[in-house]
């Protein structure tokens, strides 16, 4: 892992320099109206902070998945539109992102004046890293400053490949992220609690991994916990499980007695007669599934157990939920890890994504020390990879 000392936009002169600022804007769209702004409002304290300290400022993001370069439909304009509003202040949209219209918006901007480029994903070359269109890029601005946690695990060229040519330095949005998650992983205020849910063990047998050397306490739950309890001989009926991550989720759990971590696995689960949230369901012990069942959330007794096992936490991190939360008659358990991380009084990290949005859903978000904006980025930082947008930044 490289160092995460990274300089930040207060470690450099931005005044009178044109600033190229990489934000997350991936925001969800419908018939070209945003569904949520969060991300939009979340990148307002490093704007801010450039326009504050007279920086002309030039945003750019990818939004979607355009397939065949300019897809309007794709458009940034109306993230340009939302923006404007949030910061009260004309925010000039460029028709390309390393065009004639870009460029020429570019030279004319003034300090304290934000322009948005087209989204990057509109070139190929952006996803390939290239290096000509990083340098066009970077032919716009003077100081490159990265803030979008996440896509920094991509080696994009807007996220990482634009930093050969800048002086590149990190946002407040990146800067919080590797600073919480970074001192939560190298120096956890102890107990340290994992809790580790989702559908698959294949997508956290890294972050397992690397979690097992750090953590006093690993909670599994969610779909991915019946790969460990078909391990242990449960009856896990129609659960899913992964048949060839099985001698592997043994190696774990006997790796995790070795290492002294206590690994808890549900005790008893809410099964469905179908994957559907209006099935039969009923409450059974986890070593006892019926036949024709699946399960699709914790039990009673085992949200006692992980709620017990968090209440003395100094420190959680808490990726994945417990169950179909999506669905209110399997939504219980996870709701009850929520609450008893909120009411722990520990450090709390909750990753992106189902987590994240469960969190904030329930209304427990202000009780959080951290949600990470980032689901992926988050996860490989968990699992203690190198992100590419983290590490292309300069040291202090
Ligand atoms: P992940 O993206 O890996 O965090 O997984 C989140 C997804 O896992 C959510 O869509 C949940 O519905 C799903 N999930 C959680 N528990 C189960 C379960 N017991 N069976 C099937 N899917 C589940």
């Amino acid at each position: 892992m490289t160092s995460l000392n990274k300089k930040t936009i207060e470690d450099i002169d931005v005044t009178g320099k044109k600033v190229l600022v990489r934000c997350d804007f991936n925001v969800p769209l419908k018939d070209g109206v945003i569904q949520d702004d969060k991300r939009i409002r979340e990148s307002l304290k490093t704007l801010k902070y450039l326009l504050d300290h007279h920086a002309a400022v030039i945003a750019c993001s990818h939004l979607g998945r355009p397939k065949d370069g300019f897809d309007m439909t794709f458009s940034l304009a109306p993230v340009a539109k939302r923006l404007s509003e949030l910061l009260g202040i004309e925010v000039i949209m460029a028709k390309d992102v390393i065009g004639e219209d870009a460029k020429a918006k570019a030279a004319a901007l003034k300090e304290g004046q934000l322009m948005l480029l087209e989204n990057v994903r509109f070139h190929k070359e952006e996803k390939k890293n290239d290096p000509a269109f990083a340098k066009e890029l970077a032919s716009m601005a003077d100081i490159y400053v990265n803030d979008a946690f996440g896509t920094a695990h991509r080696a994009h060229a807007s996220t990482a490949g634009v930093a050969d040519y800048l002086p590149a330095v990190c946002g407040y949005l990146i800067q919080k992220e590797i600073s919480i998650m970074g001192e939560a992983l190298a120096n956890p205020k102890r107990p340290f609690v994992a809790i580790l849910g989702g559908a698959k063990v294949s997508d956290k047998i890294g972050v397992i991994k690397n979690l097992l050397d750090k953590v006093d306490v690993l909670i599994i739950g969610g779909g991915m916990a019946y790969t460990f309890n078909k391990v242990l001989g449960h009856k896990i009926g129609t659960s899913i499980f992964e048949e060839d991550k099985l001698d592997l989720a043994a190696e774990l759990m006997k790796e995790a007695k070795e290492k002294g971590v206590k690994f808890l696995l549900p005790v008893d689960n809410v099964v469905g007669d179908k994957f559907d949230p209006d099935c039969n369901y009923q409450t059974v012990n986890s070593d006892d599934i019926p036949d024709g069942y699946m399960g699709l959330d914790i039990g009673p007794k085992t949200q006692e157990m992980f709620a017990e096992a968090i209440k003395g936490a100094g420190t959680v991190v808490w990726n994945g939920p417990m169950g179909v939360s999506e669905w209110p008659n399997f939504a219980a358990g996870t709701r009850a890890v929520a609450t008893a991380v909120a009411d722990s009084g520990a450090i709390s990290i909750i990753g992106g994504g189902d987590s994240a949005a469960a969190v904030e859903k329930l209304g427990f978000a202000d009780k959080m020390t951290h949600i990470s904006t980032g689901g992926g980025a988050s996860l490989e930082f968990l699992e203690g990879k190198e992100l590419p947008g983290i590490a292309a930044l300069n040291d202090k």
